[in-house]
């Protein structure tokens, strides 16, 4: 048995598999020296737009741009309230903070882990102006009651889809459900370019007008600027590499679901907790997520034995130093902060194979054993 060390995602093993197609789209861009925008980036926007069932894509220069332009084009601003869940990574609430909004935390279902969509109902005050739900580790957040209650009370839904690209919830995917949705091309990424990226999808082609323009400095022509914008740009090598692993994408999304299930099946028996699976969803498994006790013990336990496993997230965002003046105390979210405390990330990407998805399960019972047997 092979004893190298099995990483969280494996990208140069993603590199080596597609190697041509990569090495030639960035020739291609270095040749025509069109680093900005251009034809590159609008190819992409098309094929994404496309692979989403939206109208509309727009390339930005990350996820977190894509968050806070759509929350810009959306007028978020002071004096509003944007309710979100507090287990995310820190981008989502820090887009909407960083607009001069308040993020309001609603807990989760501690079945799937996504926002609990009764919870975003009690949260709601006059001053909510958009729900940013986010399809956590790949779920889909349960976009149908989100949708009823954005309806009903005149609120934006902007998802964030930073983790969710090929996932769906009943027939529609991930990025095409809300007003807006903010994806994230981030290297680790179920789509990730070799560098920073992102994107807004829409159907609305207004929005999406905006959206091209404010990511551009406001301009219309080059020294015509309409509106205050961002310099928040895709640039052409990020989006031609990018249009190379879109092909790639839905194969990539069913390996991921393989694993999966394997993972399921080979540890029914180990006494962990799992991400629900709804008749409904299909996550795209950017990660594959359990509970398990004594978390940080078991974690310690993995790295001696080679495998990379993470913990996504141990602080929920109520609780972040740099959230103390919203006021937040622990006991606040109890679902978020118990899930904070148990879940931990095994190693999932498609080149994985299964006898190194067997060693990380072999790993794993080993440590469960070991801190049961005190
Ligand atoms: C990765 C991520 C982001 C931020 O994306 P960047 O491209 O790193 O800016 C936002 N939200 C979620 C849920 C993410 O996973």
């Amino acid at each position: 048995m092979s004893t190298t060390r099995i990483p969280l995602v494996d990208l140069k093993a993603q590199y080596h598999g597609i190697q041509d197609e990569i090495d030639s789209a960035i020739r291609r861009v270095l040749e025509n020296t069109n680093f900005i925008l251009g034809k590159e980036v609008a190819d992409f926007e098309r094929d994404f737009a496309a692979y989403c069932g939206v109208k509309n894509a727009v390339g930005v220069a990350s996820g977190t741009a894509a968050l806070m332009l759509a929350l810009d084009v959306a007028g978020v601003g002071p004096g509003d309230e944007v309710i979100t869940t507090p287990l995310t990574f820190f981008a989502t609430a820090e887009a909407i903070s960083r607009l001069g909004a308040r993020p309001v935390f609603a807990d989760i279902d501690p079945r799937t882990f996504d926002i609990e969509p009764e919870l975003v109902e009690e949260a709601c005050t006059p001053r909510t102006k958009a729900i940013v739900p986010v399809h956590l580790y790949g779920m889909p957040a349960e976009m149908g009651a989100l949708s009823d209650i954005a309806m009903r009370r005149g609120l934006w839904l902007i998802e964030d889809a930073a983790q969710a690209h090929g996932a769906f919830y009943r027939d529609e995917r991930a990025g095409s459900m809300g007003d807006m949705a903010a994806f994230s091309f981030y290297p680790g990424k179920n789509l990730g370019a070799y560098g920073d990226g992102g994107a807004v999808t829409t159907n609305d082609d207004g929005l999406a007008n905006v959206l091209r323009q404010i990511r551009n400095h406001g301009r219309k022509e080059k020294y015509v600027h309409e509106m205050i914008g961002f310099g928040e740009r895709l640039d052409a090598i990020q989006a031609a590499v990018l249009s190379v692993k879109l092909r790639h994408l839905d194969d990539w999304v069913l390996r991921r679901r393989k694993l999966a299930a394997r993972y399921r099946e080979l540890l029914k028996d180990a006494g962990v907790g799992f991400q629900d699976e709804m008749v409904h969803i299909r996550s795209s498994y950017h990660l594959f997520v359990i509970r398990v006790p004594e978390r940080d013990r078991v974690l310690r336990m993995l790295h001696d034995r080679g495998i990379g496993a993470g913990v996504h997230y141990p602080v929920p965002l109520h609780l972040q130093p740099a959230y103390r003046h919203l006021g937040y105390k622990p006991g606040d979210f109890p679902e978020a902060e118990r899930a904070a405390a148990e879940v931990l990330s095994l190693p999932i990407y498609p080149e994985m194979t299964d006898e190194q998805q067997d060693r990380v399960v072999e790993a794993l019972l080993e440590a469960l054993a070991e801190v049961r047997n005190e």
